[in-house]
């Protein structure tokens, strides 16, 4: 028997890793430029942090959770998101007190157990920032800004942001029962998923993708025309500082995301490249959460981006202009002479920062050569049993051909020249 890797779960091979990690660069250096710090937090948590925050009766909880109990029976769940994980560090460390705002970012690992398809899996990986400490507006901009330069800086473009409202726990219950009662009136029009979530949770319908749905709700009341003063002025403020800075969004009455702990802003980033699986990242304020989790009120804004869809998008676009990098040298050495010198002088350009190859499988020069090819190394190194006795190395620049011969003492001078000069 062999193994696969389990469903909804993928390797990463070197042939894609490069391009995570050019991504991750740039996401920390987008962060770093907003001054947002990295957190990083345990991969599992005690079950209940994620079932109070995110809501029992949302589909992450009720269903694609990871949990499990521990020997000591303890039931733990691996993380489905990161925002309770943060704002559990935030109120174990106390870090208000380092400052009243804290802004913070990850990159990581979640876990849902959904049904596997283009753009959605059991494990895939996040970016995301939260910010803690503020209910005003600007900073929901700020926070909308930092998710919006994060792709300009990747390079994706065409993305959507939609940003709607959610009201708060003052707006929200009446609109909810005024929502389940025209959803009630045409309850025979909506899908069967519909139905269901009508009962469990009516706000959930509103942003049903099925054609159906959208017709039998298209008279629907919406939240944004049923705020409190409060919740009102907020968004109209949100909005009109969006406008000063030139970030274009579209309104969407019927946004509301799929976690219950969201207060008023709520928002998207969505490419029409992506297919099906169309939104990028999502995000919201959570002004209760802290609280909800044994904290003091700390009111907090963040969002949550896919990666696997971001690469998706990318691939899409053709947003890699540059490929991998290379390494600079290959050694083709022969015989254990020229293979111990070459050892010896890879380590010393290593040492120097400069990435050096050779070759462990005791191949023929030509062979050695054409692998150097292959790896499409700029320069070649060749060093066989005759340039052992003349202590002489050839030196090919695969590029344009040329070849020339040096002492060895020569060598490590000119590849410091050479890597200078590129
Ligand atoms: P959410 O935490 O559900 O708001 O998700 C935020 C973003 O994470 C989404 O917009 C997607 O880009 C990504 N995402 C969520 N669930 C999955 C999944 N199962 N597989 C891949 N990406 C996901």
């Amino acid at each position: 028997m062999t193994y696969k890797s389990i469903k909804g779960t993928r390797d990463i091979l070197p042939s894609e890793s490069w391009k995570w990690q050019r991504v991750e660069e740039k996401i920390r250096g987008v962060m770093h430029t907003f001054n947002f710090r990295e957190i990083r937090t345990p991969l599992f948590e005690e079950t209940s942090l994620f079932s109070r925050s995110i809501g029992e009766l949302t589909d992450i909880v009720s269903k694609e959770m990871y949990t499990f109990r521990d020997l000591s029976g303890e039931s733990l769940t691996l993380r489905p998101e990161m925002t309770a994980s943060v704002v559990r560090a935030h109120i174990q460390h106390n870090l208000r007190e380092q400052s009243p705002l804290v802004k913070l970012y990850y990159i990581g690992p979640m876990f849902r157990q959904e049904r596997p398809q283009a753009g959605r899996l059991r494990q895939f990986h996040q970016f995301g920032a939260e910010a803690i400490g503020s209910q005003i507006p600007s900073l929901d901009v700020e926070v909308v800004a930092l998710a919006v330069a994060t792709y300009e800086a990747l390079g994706v473009k065409k993305t959507i942001l939609r940003i709607n409202s959610v009201g708060c726990e003052k707006c929200r219950p009446p609109y909810k029962e005024m929502l389940k009662r025209h959803l009630t009136r045409v309850r025979d029009r909506l899908s069967a998923e519909s139905q269901r979530r009508l009962d469990v949770n009516p706000l959930r319908v509103l942003d049903s993708k099925s054609e159906e749905d959208q017709s039998a709700m298209a008279q629907i009341p919406l939240l944004k025309d049923h705020l409190c003063p409060e919740c009102s002025a907020h968004y109209a403020s949100v909005k009109e500082e969006l406008a000063a800075l030139e970030l274009q969004y579209e309104e969407d009455g019927r946004l509301v995301r799929g976690l219950d702990y969201y207060t008023k802003t709520a928002f998207e980033i969505l490419s029409k490249d992506l297919g099906a699986q169309d939104a990028l990242a999502g995000g919201g304020r959570y002004d209760l959460l802290a609280e909800e989790l044994g904290g003091k009120p700390t009111p907090g804004i963040g969002f949550a981006a896919g990666i696997e869809r971001l690469m998706m998008v990318s691939e899409k676009q053709k947003s890699f202009l540059d490929g991998e990098e290379k390494p600079a040298i290959f050694f083709a050495a022969l015989g254990n002479e020229a293979q111990r010198w070459a050892m010896k002088q890879a380590l010393e350009l290593r040492r120097r920062g400069i990435s050096a190859e050779l070759d462990f499988l005791s191949r023929s020069l030509k062979a050695q050569m054409r692998e150097a090819d292959r790896q499409q190394v700029r320069h070649v190194i060749i060093v066989g049993e005759n340039e052992v006795k003349t202590r002489r190395a050839t030196i090919k620049d695969m590029k344009s051909g040329e070849q020339k011969t040096v002492s060895f003492d020569e060598v490590m001078s000119l590849f410091e020249k050479t890597n200078t000069d590129k």
